[in-house]
């Protein structure tokens, strides 16, 4: 389809001057190459950010060994990237346990994270030398136990989700008396559980969940020794936030807390973590199409060529997500929608230029983590391609 080609201004970010600004503005501009041929949604993604956000990672939490979360984005090239910067690696599933065999990563550097694994899963990757499984039910000790008995686990804790964008309390983490239960279970299946886990929700900005869950990690370690087991590895999970706001806590700040905390953990335990969202979502930026505008009662609406189903998952549950125009007009109330018929596909009220309309291009950086990975084509609309700029 034809288009207009106009070139993009960023002249209202170009003064930017906070971090979070420059950072935009670096996002947008790394799209202008893509515009002009373009025909679906596309997550432009940088590999020297994801190398930037390794690197303070790492220098934000020396301690922490980082496993990154394969689900957060699964894309080889990006793996390879993180293998290079002496990243490890976190699964959930089969696939993604597949995905890190094909590239020859060793076993060591893998933790199977997901807390009710197919016996399936357990099995392969038991056979491919995976050691460390996570656990927070009798059930799943009984069912590692059962298909390896020399696994390790780690036992996955219940701790506070407060002031994170994406709690992942709902499901999972053991509580109370339920976390004696397990011990009793590992003892009795003659399973070591050797680990604590815990993941405090993604994207979140409150230190305290952290200080929180490696204050219960330090009681179940001494429950852990009470029956014999000797405690080797503490997980404090994922959940590290990309800075969206100036209010939001840069990961310097937060591992000011979480290393001091971190210092009373014996040195014969292992500190690692999981981030997924940190490492890349900050390294990618979606261009999307405007492919309709209406009024509705009140409201003006923009409709897109990417939505719920196309990755934006998190945008429709008011994640706080800057969108850019192509265009510079003054600003006004858009909800924004998805191409979709289903009445789900809706991903809130955005400020956009009050001159909108279709064929324009938007941008919406920080879309690095759970965007490509989340998109279906439903209804015959494609989901955001990748590709990787150096
Ligand atoms: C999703 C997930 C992560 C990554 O979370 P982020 O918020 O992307 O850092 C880490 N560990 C487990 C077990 C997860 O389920």
């Amino acid at each position: 389809m034809q288009q207009n080609h106009k070139q993009i201004d960023t002249s209202s970010l170009l003064a930017a001057t906070s971090e979070i600004q420059r950072d935009l503005r670096d996002q947008v501009s790394m799209c202008a190459p893509y515009l002009k041929n373009y025909n679906q949604p596309i997550v432009v993604l940088s590999r020297e950010r994801l190398r930037k956000n390794v690197q303070r990672f790492h220098a934000a939490l020396p301690t922490v060994k980082p496993h990154y979360a394969v689900k957060a984005n699964p894309d080889e090239e990006i793996l390879k990237v993180l293998m290079k910067e002496g990243v490890n690696f976190e699964i959930a599933s089969l696939v993604e346990l597949e995905i890190l065999k094909k590239l020859n990563i060793e076993p060591s550097a893998i933790l199977f994270s997901n807390p009710i694994k197919a016996p399936e899963a357990i099995k392969e990757a038991s056979k491919y030398g995976v050691q460390w499984f996570a656990a927070d039910t009798p059930e799943e000790v009984i069912k590692i136990a059962q298909i390896n008995r020399s696994a390790k686990i780690f036992l996955r804790i219940a701790v506070s989700n407060k002031g994170s964008m994406w709690p992942l309390c709902k499901k999972f983490g053991a509580e109370g008396n339920a976390v004696n239960e397990i011990i009793q279970t590992a003892v009795r299946n003659h399973i070591r559980i050797e680990g604590v886990s815990f993941h405090v929700g993604s994207q979140c900005s409150n230190s305290k969940n952290w200080l929180d869950g490696i204050n219960r990690a330090k009681k179940v370690f001494t429950m852990l020794e009470y029956v014999g087991m000797k405690p080797s590895l503490l997980n404090i999970g994922g959940g590290f936030p990309i800075q969206l706001s100036e209010t939001d806590p840069t990961i310097d700040d937060l591992a000011f807390d979480i290393n001091k905390a971190l210092e009373s953990i014996s040195s014969s335990i292992d500190i690692v973590a999981e981030p997924g969202r940190y490492m890349i979502g900050s390294a990618g930026c979606l261009i999307t199409k405007v492919i309709g505008v209406a009024t509705r009662k009140d409201a003006r609406w923009i409709y897109l060529d990417s939505g719920f189903y196309g990755g934006l998952m998190e945008m429709a549950e008011s994640f706080p997500t800057t969108v850019i125009s192509q265009r510079t007009d003054e600003l006004s109330d858009w909800v924004l929608a998805g191409p979709t018929c289903d009445s789900i596909d809706v991903l809130g009220t955005h400020k956009l230029p009050i001159n909108s309309q279709t064929g324009d291009m938007l941008f919406v950086p920080n879309l690095g983590a759970y965007c490509t990975t989340c998109g279906t084509d439903f209804n015959g609309f494609p989901p955001p391609t990748l590709v990787m700029v150096s």
